[in-house]
């Protein structure tokens, strides 16, 4: 499986609701790994960047002023199809369709404030990962357990 690097963000809600840990803790006991990981007050000029696909829809005003709102808490990721991954325990874009079990689903209600946000595919990933982060911020490293996690 191709290892793969992914943006994820805790949108200002999940901040705000103190759900920066159980986010985390979620995605860490997966084993995908953490590389990169800052908390960040996004301008407008990066959510209009991070959010170009949206710029024509109805509620993309709503999502800028939402994104900009309050800090976030930005992380690179890596794992095995990382970017597949994250989407599946984020789980569906509205809380109301997300199953039981992941992110959305059991921590939100509303598709406005559905507390996190994942790369959709590799390319938006490549492009993403520098509004947030310089090369320098993340790490490659290795885990002593590794072998436990992803089979050699
Ligand atoms: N969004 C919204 N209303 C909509 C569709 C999307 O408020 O009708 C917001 C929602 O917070 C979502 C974000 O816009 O997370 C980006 O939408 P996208 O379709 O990329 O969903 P995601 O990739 O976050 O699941
Ligand atoms: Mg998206």
């Amino acid at each position: 499986m191709p290892s793969e690097r992914t943006l994820v963000l805790v949108k200002p809600d999940g901040v705000q609701r103190g759900l920066i840990g159980p986010i985390i803790t979620r995605l860490e006991q997966t084993g995908l790994k953490i590389i990169g990981l800052k908390i960040v007050q996004i301008t407008d000029e990066m959510a209009a960047e991070h959010y170009a696909e949206h710029s024509e829809r109805p509620f993309y005003a709503g999502l800028v002023g939402f994104i900009t709102s309050g800090p976030v808490v930005a992380m690179a990721v890596s794992g095995p199809n990382a970017v597949a991954h994250v989407r599946r325990l984020m789980g569906a874009t509205n809380p109301q369709d997300a199953a039981p079990g992941t992110i959305r689903g059991d921590l939100a209600t509303d598709i406005g404030r559905n507390v996190v946000h994942g790369s959709a595919n590799v390319e938006d990933g490549e492009r993403e990962l520098p509004i947030f982060f310089d090369e320098s911020e993340i790490i490659s490293y290795h885990r002593a357990n590794g072998p436990w996690i992803i089979e050699p």
